[in-house]
This record gives structure tokens, sequence and C-alpha cells, in this order.
């Protein structure tokens, strides 16, 4: 089966074909550590994840580099405004070190939640300012780089000596040089960028991440760490390089012309690019300040997987609009299919041979995503099989297990998570009082499992239950409804845990209500 992928080099669906398809050269561009990552961010790491998952799918083996920036970022990417960590290092009154520590933990903890495998390789840029010398080293001899800008002058990649630097971008010099630059006086053309910034003479002399280099003290420009680690790691040849779609007019434009220009030849075969996450109001965007975390989708009652559901829905180069609305919506068809995915396993004894009509079923999901990384064809494949009666439990089962390895859906954790003791009393005596009809006891149990997040449905075999929204309740609602569930809890010979463990107790001696700390399908896989 040929595998199709969208290339911004040729603005065409090109197929695949590996350098070498035992090791596959994949390299993607990763976070600047200097705050959370907003979830437009992860957005294009769900995408990078797809695309990894796909060529693994497709039988080819492969390496996975991921650069983290932790220094040379400036708050344009074009040379402009200050390091992005010594802002952060100024924000936050600690050692950009100390930032870049933090931050770094935090994406890949969000990553973990959101099922992203994790790079086979991820470089840090201060750990690689050796690479970037020596890769500047090679632009001076070739005659690319230039020194401007007093007497310890700053090193610039002089654009006009690499003549095919607008044709990534397709678009004309001045057109690449609007808006990205306050006039620096130093630069020979306007789309000149810095290798190598110096701190004597320059706008940076506080800057605390500093290095010797041959051009003096200072520090190296954002674009070159991604030249220099995806070289030393994958070679002078790679086969795909990733990113955002913003940055196909700066930074990758900048990357091909410093790797070309020092390498000689041709560096990357096929450049994806993920499309932004869109909020009513535009592009999600830090600058603007406030910004959606992962971990405020957590606390809005939401389980990571949910957003990674939501980013399925839609094709990596189409925008996803972002809403609260939609992101319901994604809970709901992520939450059946974890609640079928239990029923079934439940119901199918051991493993069954599959069959050759869910082998077809699988090959077609495995066509849409080799189709450009199609996920939403791949989940309507997916959700035509699940409700197809004439496939049985165990080809369900194996359909599904193959969507998860391909998309990403949660793997073993593909279920929902073990109640606690008192919920479980909770539910045991609701199910008592229904068959019993004792529908006010039953009301009773179900205010209060609505109450902590767990929604009921009720079937004539029995009820089942959903993790779902906490409605807001003021203080004294939330006391009321424990006390209820307690006495008839207590009045019909259930009794609860006193170890101090008691949701009901706490609430009903006025202590905060600990809300269900594990959200459901929560994948957090270490590594
Ligand atoms: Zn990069």
């Amino acid at each position: 089966m040929a595998l199709y992928l969208y290339n911004t080099l040729t603005r065409a669906k090109d197929e695949f074909r590996p350098i070498d398809p035992k090791n596959v050269k994949l390299y993607c561009c990763g976070p600047t550590v200097y705050n959370f990552a907003h979830i437009g961010n992860l957005r294009t790491y769900i995408f990078e994840d797809l695309l990894r998952r796909t060529l693994a799918r497709a039988g080819l083996g492969l390496t996975h580099v991921m650069n983290v920036t932790d220094v040379g970022h400036l708050q344009s990417d074009a040379d402009e405004g200050e390091d992005k960590m010594a802002l952060a290092s100024k924000r936050e009154q600690k050692s950009p070190w100390e930032i870049a520590k933090f931050y770094e933990e935090a994406f890949f903890a969000d990553c973990r939640k959101l099922g992203i495998l994790k790079p086979h390789i991820v470089c840090r840029a201060t750990e690689h300012i050796k690479e970037m010398e020596d890769m500047i080293g090679c632009l001076e001899k070739k005659g690319v780089a230039y020194k401007a800008g007093g007497n310890q002058p700053n090193i610039y990649f002089d654009t006009s000596k690499f003549p095919s630097y607008t044709d990534f971008a397709r678009l004309p010099a001045a057109d690449l040089a609007q808006g990205r630059v306050e006039a620096d006086e130093n630069k020979r053309n306007p789309t000149d960028f810095v290798l190598w910034f110096t701190l004597h003479g320059s706008k940076y002399p506080n800057q605390i991440m500093k290095w010797a280099s041959p051009w003096g003290e200072g520090f190296p420009g954002w674009h070159i760490e991604c030249s220099a680690m995806a070289t030393k790691y994958l070679g002078e040849h790679i086969d795909i390089h990733c990113g955002g779609i913003d940055h196909v007019n700066v930074h990758h434009t900048n990357e091909i012309a410093q790797s070309e220009a020092c390498l000689g030849h041709k560096w990357v075969n096929y450049w994806l690019h993920g499309a932004f996450l869109e909020l009513d109001d535009g592009k999600m965007s830090k600058s603007k300040g406030e910004f959606l975390t992962l971990q405020k989708v957590i606390d809005e009652g939401y389980s990571p997987m949910h957003y990674r559901y939501l980013c399925l829905t839609a094709h990596y180069r189409g925008p996803l609009k972002f809403s609260w609305e939609s992101l319901d919506a994604a809970r709901s068809a992520y939450d059946t299919l974890c609640h079928k995915a239990d029923e079934w396993r439940a119901a199918a004894p051991g493993t069954a041979p599959v069959s050759p009509t869910a082998k077809t079923v699988i090959a077609k999901l495995d066509a849409a995503m080799q189709d450009d990384l199609n996920s939403p064809v791949a989940l309507s494949v997916l959700w035509e099989a699940l409700r197809n009666d004439a496939l049985s439990v165990a080809d369900k089962l194996a359909i599904l297990d193959a969507a998860d390895s391909a998309l990403g859906l949660g793997g073993a954790t593909l279920s929902r998570p073990e109640l606690s003791p008192e919920l479980q009393t909770v539910l045991a005596a609701r199910d008592k009082a229904r068959h019993e009809k004792n529908w006010k006891a039953a009301d009773v149990y179900r205010a209060y499992l609505t109450s902590v997040g767990i929604s009921l449905k009720d079937r004539p075999e029995g009820s089942s239950w959903y993790v779902s929204p906490i409605p807001a309740r003021t203080p004294e609602q939330k006391k009321t409804e424990a006390i209820a569930a307690y006495d008839t809890l207590t009045e019909n010979g259930f009794s609860l845990p006193q170890d101090g463990s008691s949701n009901l107790l706490k609430i009903i001696d006025g202590e905060e209500m600990a809300e269900p700390s594990s959200p459901v399908c929560y994948a957090d896989k270490k590594g």
C-alpha cells in the first residue's frame, strides 16, 4: 500500500519514498520551553504522532528526533525582541536553566497525557553549541555568512548568496522580509538572519545563557539549532521534517538556506506542516496573554484524550476551530468508545482469530491514514465498523486495537478508570434501590454520583456509568446531597469507609470535595 504525504516543498500529495525503509529519518521542531504549551502547540505534536504511527504501521523503521529550544528564540521568529528564556526568567524570578527544566518537563508530561510517543532522540539547544559553531564556521568558509555591527559583531546569514532562498515559501523576497524585523542596519538584506549574537555592543548585554565562541561571547540564533542538531543525529539527508504552518516563511526557509548552503546539496525530501488551532477570536497565541493549556482543559473536567480525539476529527492540514461545545462532542464520542471497549472486553472470551471482514476494515483504516494522515476518514471507518451488527465482538475489538495503534486512542487504558470503593458502594446501593423500585433512594444516589462526575445510563439489564462534567454547585448544595446520600446508604445497611477517604464524609464535615483524581481513559505511559 502506497503512502502519500502532502509535501510543502512540491505543494502536492507525494508518494513517500524513504531513503532507507529500515530507518526513516524524521525531524520535528520542538517546543521553546519558556512557558506551558498551549493546546494549539499540542495539536502540532499530535499530528506528528499520527505521522510516526502511520510510518510504523506501514512497516517502516524510523528515528524520530526533536529539539528543545532552551536558548536563542527571540520574541519574534526573526531576530526581534528579547530571548524568550530571558523574559520568562525575569517574569518568574528564576534562572533560565530552571525555567527550561521546568517547562520541558511540563511539555513532556502534557505529551504523555495525550498519548504522544516520545521521540527517540530529544536534543537541547544549550547542549549543542559546539555543533552550531561548527555549522556557522562552515557557512563562513562557504562565504555565505558575514560579520556586522561594531567591535564585536554578530554573525549573519547572507540570503543573497543562496539564490533559491525564496523557493520554499514561494514568495518574493520583499514579501518574505515584510513584517520580519525592525530595521537592523547591520543586515545587508532584509531577509538576512542572525546565526550568532554577540553580547558586547549588542542589545543583549545582560544575557545569562552565553558561551565563548570564535566570534566572541554570545548565544546562537534560533534557526541554526535545528540545522545543526538534525544533521548531527540524522545525517546529511533527511526524509521528513515537520513543524507548524507558521514555520514555513521564516524558520524552515532559514533552516533550508543554512543546511543546504553548508552541505552543498538538497537536505530534506518531505516537509510537512500542521495547521493552527483557532479560537473564535482567531489564532490561539501566547503573545495575547491568556492561553489555553492542557491543564486548563483537565481542570474543566475533560480528559486529555478528549482533546486528542477532537484533533483527530479534523485533518491536520485544515484549521480546527476550538470551542467547549466541540470538545463536549469529542468527549461524548470518546467516552462511548471507552464504554463499548469495556463491554466488548467483558463479553469476548479470550482472543479469537481476526476474520477477513475485520482485516478489510483495518486495511481501510490504514489506507485512510496512508492518504496524507486522513484521521477523520479513519475515525468514520472505525465507527461504521463498530456499529455493524454483522461483526463479532472479537472482530470489533481487533478493529479497535488497530485504530488505537494508528490513532493513539489511549492503548490499554482505553477503558474507564476504576471507581473508588465508596463509589462502587453507592452504585451497588442504587442498583439495589432500583431493583426494589425504591425510586426516591435511587434518585438520591444518582444526584450524589452526578455531583462527583459520574453519570448513569439505565438499561433493563442494569445501569452503566460514564465520567461526565461535574455540575457547578454551591458548597451548601454539595453538603445537602451528601447528607441525603449518606442517610440513604446507612438506612439501607451500607457502610462507608471511616478512614478519611470518604468523599461523602468530607463534604459533610465541610472539607472541600476531592474531585475524581483521574479523568476517564487517561493515557500516561512512561517513556
Ligand atoms: Zn526548527
